[in-house]
């Protein structure tokens, strides 16, 4: 499973938002596909591997979450280093999320490298009787940063695969 000599490419790509988005089911929907209740409690990065067939390609793609670390702003540039796509990840029920998007979107400039591509998810698509922020938001603020955007959940699995999967392909296409 961790044999790099199997895959043409290695993408690192990072998930970034606040604390409990849901990055850490996304990542576990995505990479073993599984979904958790309660909030992992754990400290520290972690990643996960998975391979993706893109043309005649095998992608690699090595997904980090910061497991935590953004409750407390400690986020390192070594979280950033390398980073070739980012996913940035807010609770379509909780509006606060939507808002600190700019916080993110700054560190994520500062930090990253200058043609990192950048999916914007809208996590939690399943609980729409306490939606908060509307799609077109989402939408909107997408097209005025260009990045791509997508609403999932990680829960019922919708889109996860999906969002991933346009996030290493348009890695793939610049690289
Ligand atoms: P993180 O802190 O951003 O890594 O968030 P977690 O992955 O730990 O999720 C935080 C909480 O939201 C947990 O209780 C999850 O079960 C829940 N959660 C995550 N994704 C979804 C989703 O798509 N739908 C619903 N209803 N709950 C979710």
């Amino acid at each position: 499973l961790f044999d790099h000599d199997e895959c043409d490419y290695l993408f690192k790509t990072i998930l970034v938002g606040d604390s409990a988005v849901g990055k850490s089911n996304l990542l576990s929907r995505f990479s073993k596909d599984e979904f958790h209740l309660d909030s992992k409690p754990t400290i520290g990065v972690e990643f996960a591997y998975r391979n993706m067939k893109i043309g005649d390609k095998i992608v690699k793609a090595q997904v980090w979450d910061t497991a935590g670390q953004e409750r407390f702003r400690a986020i390192t540039s070594s979280y950033y280093r390398g980073a070739l796509g980012a996913m940035l990840v807010y609770d379509i029920t909780r509006r606060g999320t939507f808002e600190n998007l700019r916080k993110w979107l700054h560190e994520l400039r500062e930090y990253g490298s200058r043609d990192m591509v950048i999916i914007l998810v809208g996590n939690k698509s399943d609980l729409i009787d306490s939606r908060e922020v509307d799609t077109e938001d989402g939408q909107s603020l997408a097209q005025l940063e260009d990045l791509c955007f997508m609403e999932t959940s990680a829960k019922e699995n919708l889109n996860v695969e999906d969002a991933f999967l346009q996030m290493i392909t348009k890695i793939f296409e610049i690289a």
